[in-house]
């Protein structure tokens, strides 16, 4: 409800949110979670996590990521599926608009995660929804028995690769270097799978359609600057992130893309606000290490509210 002074507000699910939800619900400090319209957060993409310690056989992301939510409700996270436009971290207590309605809290936990990054280049605008995308879980069964690329050499794109080769007839990895930053054991799953070919030194300088849709891209060598197409009526882009930051307006301290920088543990440059998982992490990145995170944001603001009386 708004109008009361919350323990605690914390501004986005996924692991680290749903985790400082759990934990902050058993300590009895009534949690109020903005889980984001989109309520989850990247998990929601993704079809298999084979990481998670205690998931012998894996499991689907959207499937953890009830069962995480289902377990901090059940100890009383109370959570909204809205977004948070924008915060107030001027004064105590802190002031957070969801639908133009102000709400107060003590503390804060900001778990609001990364997004997608694009490529930018010429035509991607146009296609986007077309045949561009960065989500094959979402998208990928759009394209069966088609020839699609994926763009980027980390384990997204591997990831997004040797998912695609459930449906498309070929997928091709554009990478701009010849060194993966992906984990070796997600690369050669992608590397040895006979439906996926690997393009190195090409960066995709333009995107080539007609009035179907996308039909191609134009690739740059990155050594000699040489130009060659290649065609797809799929695209997926999987370069990367960029922290969920906005909202903010620049009144936590930040990295200058955009991470939330920790002061002490988990705390942010302001007191009591906390932040954990993909919005502070350039590093780890994983479910596992963004629900330990929100796990030690909980603690942390926990430990902050006990010394505030
Ligand atoms: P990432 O590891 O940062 O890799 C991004 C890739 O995109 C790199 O190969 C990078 O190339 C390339 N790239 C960046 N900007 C580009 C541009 N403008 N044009 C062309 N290429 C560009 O990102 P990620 O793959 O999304 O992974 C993020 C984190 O999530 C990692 O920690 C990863 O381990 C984790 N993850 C884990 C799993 C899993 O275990 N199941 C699945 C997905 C992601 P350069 O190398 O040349 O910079």
């Amino acid at each position: 409800m708004a109008g009361m002074v919350r323990n605690v507000i914390i501004i986005g699910s996924g692991p680290a949110g749903y985790t400082a939800g759990l934990y902050s619900a058993r300590a009895l400090l009534e949690p109020l979670m903005f889980a984001g319209y989109m309520s989850g957060g990247q998990l929601m993409l993704t079809s298999d996590i084979e990481n998670f310690p205690g998931y012998p056989q894996g499991i689907g992301g959207p499937e953890m990521m009830m069962e995480l939510r289902e377990q901090a409700e059940r100890f009383g996270l109370e959570v909204h599926d809205k977004n948070v436009e924008r915060v107030d971290l001027s004064k105590k207590p802190y002031s957070v608009w969801v639908e133009g309605e102000e709400y107060k809290s003590e503390s804060l936990i900001i778990c609001t995660g990364a997004e997608s990054i694009w490529l930018g280049v010429e035509g991607e605008d146009a296609q986007k929804g077309r045949g561009i995308s960065t989500c094959a879980t979402c998208d990928g069964a759009f394209f069966r028995d088609e020839e699609v690329i994926v763009v980027g050499g980390g384990d997204s794109a591997m990831e997004e690769a040797t998912f695609l080769t459930r449906f498309a007839k070929k997928v091709t990895i554009v990478h701009r270097r010849d060194v993966f930053r992906a984990s070796k054991v997600m690369y050669e799953r992608a590397a040895n799978h006979e439906k996926i070919e690997i393009k190195t030194f090409k960066n995709v300088i333009s995107w080539l359609s007609d009035e179907n849709g996308l039909t191609g891209a134009v690739l740059e060598d990155s050594r000699d600057g040489s130009k060659e197409n290649i065609n797809c009526t799929g695209a997926f882009i999987a370069i990367g992130h960029k922290p969920i930051t906005k909202f903010l307006d620049g009144q936590l301290e930040m990295d200058s893309s955009g991470y939330i920088l920790h002061k002490e543990n988990t705390m942010t440059s302001k007191e009591g606000v906390f932040a954990a998982g993909d919005v502070v992490d350039t590093r780890y990145r994983q479910a596992i290490t963004a629900a330990g995170m929100g796990c030690q944001a909980a603690i942390d603001a926990e430990k902050w509210l006990e010394s505030q009386h």
